[in-house]
C-alpha cells in the first residue's frame, strides 16, 4: 500500500531552495592554476584547457591550510600543466603543503613525472611539503617504484594518511 503525501519532502519546488535544481545538475569547476570558473566536460572527453591555458587536470580544493590536488579520470598532465599549477600554488600561500590524489590517474609518462619533480623541487624550496596518495593502479605504482620515484616523494595510501602527517 502507498501512501503518496510521504513524498512530498523531496519536491524539487520546495519554497527554501534558493538555488535552481539545474545549476546542481552542471558542475562548474575552478581552474586550478587561476581559479577561473570552467566547466568540466565528460571523463571521456580529450584535454580540456581552461581559458589561461592550463589543462584541466585536476580539481583543487582547500582542507584548511593543506591544498588538494585530486586528479580527474582520464587525464595525464605534462610538464607545463603541471608547471602552470605550480606556479600558482607557491605564489598563493606563504608555506605550500600540497597532497596530490593520483587515485583517478590511469597511466604516467616521462612528462608528468618531470613535472612532479619541478613542484617539488618548487614546494621543497618554499618549505612546504608535497605528499602523494592514491598510487593504487599497478600501471602508475610500477612508474614509481621502477625509477626509484617512491625514494624521493612522500607517498602515503590515503588522503586521510596525507593530511594527518601536515
Ligand atoms: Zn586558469
Amino acid at each position: 500500500m502507498v501512501n503518496m503525501e510521504v513524498t512530498d519532502s523531496r519536491s524539487p519546488l520546495r519554497s527554501d531552495m534558493s538555488i535552481p535544481t539545474d545549476t546542481l545538475e552542471t558542475p562548474s569547476y575552478h581552474c586550478p592554476a587561476c581559479g577561473a570558473t570552467v566547466s568540466i566536460e565528460p571523463p571521456s572527453s580529450p584535454r580540456h584547457d581552461a581559458p589561461c591555458g592550463c589543462s584541466l587536470w585536476c580539481r583543487k580544493r582547500m582542507v584548511d591550510d593543506v591544498i588538494v590536488l585530486d586528479v580527474l579520470r582520464g587525464r595525464t598532465p605534462g610538464h607545463d600543466d603541471v608547471e602552470l599549477l605550480s606556479q600558482s600554488v607557491v605564489n598563493c600561500s606563504g608555506v605550500p603543503h600540497v597532497v596530490i590524489d593520483l587515485s583517478n590517474l590511469d597511466f604516467v609518462n616521462g612528462s608528468f613525472m618531470d613535472g612532479l619533480m619541478a613542484l617539488y623541487t618548487r614546494v621543497k624550496a618554499a618549505n612546504g611539503r608535497l605528499i602523494l596518495c592514491g598510487i593504487r593502479k599497478p600501471s602508475v605504482r610500477d612508474a614509481f617504484y621502477d625509477s626509484s620515484l617512491d625514494k624521493i616523494f612522500d607517498i602515503r595510501d590515503s588522503q586521510e594518511a596525507a593530511l594527518a602527517c601536515l
